[in-house]
């Protein structure tokens, strides 16, 4: 496994395409089944095998907080011992100035409406998905990235990628295939997510309630008792609700008769001693709730 970090070796290490999973780092089991996906994707290629790049970056530009940036978790000598247990070819983690130059501008361009109508995270964190659109732009444009993993716990921000590599290859931008991956989980039900390092042990109880809310909306066929019933169990556990709703699964607007809809949710966990004092943690699943749940409980 190579450690990159300039624009010259990524483009050396990627220069016949790769499989691409972005990370901001402090990576986790999550992680884990996105860069399996991405060993299964890459073996899978027509002509031979495309090396598995890790990018590992903790974007400026996607955080609307600067004290979230700041305590947001970061240990590269762990996350590299990681990606070689797991067989990754190459793990590229650049600086800022090497994603962003200085002397060269980065256009955000036309940001897709998943990203600007739910009023979901496009809402309670302004700023954030130009960020995240700038920041794979870039990446899959540094790796040369023929397909890219992201994780399906972060259901917004999947739907937002998929449109917007989807308007760029239409105006003649690259070919990119979108690979989703489906939300590991600890034993308890709580998503994996690296904020889940800033929960103290009160805390963690609390956010069990998370999972709780949503599986439980699940079995509950009107929408709007569905959210009713995730704000309850939220607000009983003590957490801050930002949103829990249930929306059109693919462009996150209202419900439409007969299309996959998603039970969604943000909430903050107050605990003692995290940058302001309250972590942000979001979860979804399919609503309504269908078969034996697709999520991965890490081992
Ligand atoms: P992050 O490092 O938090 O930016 O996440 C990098 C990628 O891992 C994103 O595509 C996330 O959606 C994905 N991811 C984060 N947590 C999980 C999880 N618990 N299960 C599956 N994928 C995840």
């Amino acid at each position: 496994m190579r450690v990159v970090t300039s624009r010259a070796e990524m483009a050396a290490a990627g220069r016949h395409g790769c499989v691409l999973v972005p990370t901001m780092g402090a990576l986790h089991a999550g992680h884990a089944t996105l860069i399996e996906l991405a060993r299964a994707r890459a073996g899978a290629c027509v002509g031979g095998t495309l090396p598995v790049v890790v990018s590992i970056f903790v974007n400026p530009s996607q955080f609307n907080e600067a004290t979230d940036f700041d305590v947001y978790p970061r240990d590269l000598d762990a996350d590299c011992a990681w990606c070689a247990r797991l067989g990754v070819d190459v793990v590229f983690a650049p600086g800022v100035d090497v994603v962003y130059p200085p002397d060269e501008d980065v256009p955000v361009g036309e940001l897709p409406a998943v990203a600007k109508g739910p009023g979901l995270e496009d809402s309670f964190r302004p700023g954030h998905f130009a960020g995240v659109c700038r920041v794979v732009r870039r990446l899959i444009a540094l790796t040369g990235a023929a397909a890219a993993v992201f994780g399906e716990k972060d259901w917004q921000q999947l739907q937002v990628v998929r449109a917007m590599v989807e308007a760029d290859r239409k105006r003649g931008g690259p070919d990119v295939e979108i690979v989703p991956a489906a939300t590991v989980r600890e034993a308890g039900g709580l998503a994996m997510s690296s904020r889940n390092r800033l929960l103290d042990a009160a805390g963690r109880r609390r956010a069990g309630a998370i999972s709780r809310a949503i599986r439980g909306a699940g079995a509950i066929r009107s929408p709007a008792q569905a959210e009713r019933h995730m704000a309850g169990v939220l607000e009983a556990a003590g957490l801050e609700v930002e949103y829990a709703v249930v929306r059109d699964a693919e462009t996150l607007g209202e419900v439409r008769p007969g299309f996959p809809c998603r039970a969604l949710v943000a909430v903050g966990v107050a605990v003692a001693g995290a940058g302001g004092g309250v972590v942000r943690l979001i979860d979804n699943r399919p609503w309504p709730a269908v078969g034996p749940a697709m999520e991965t409980i890490a081992g």
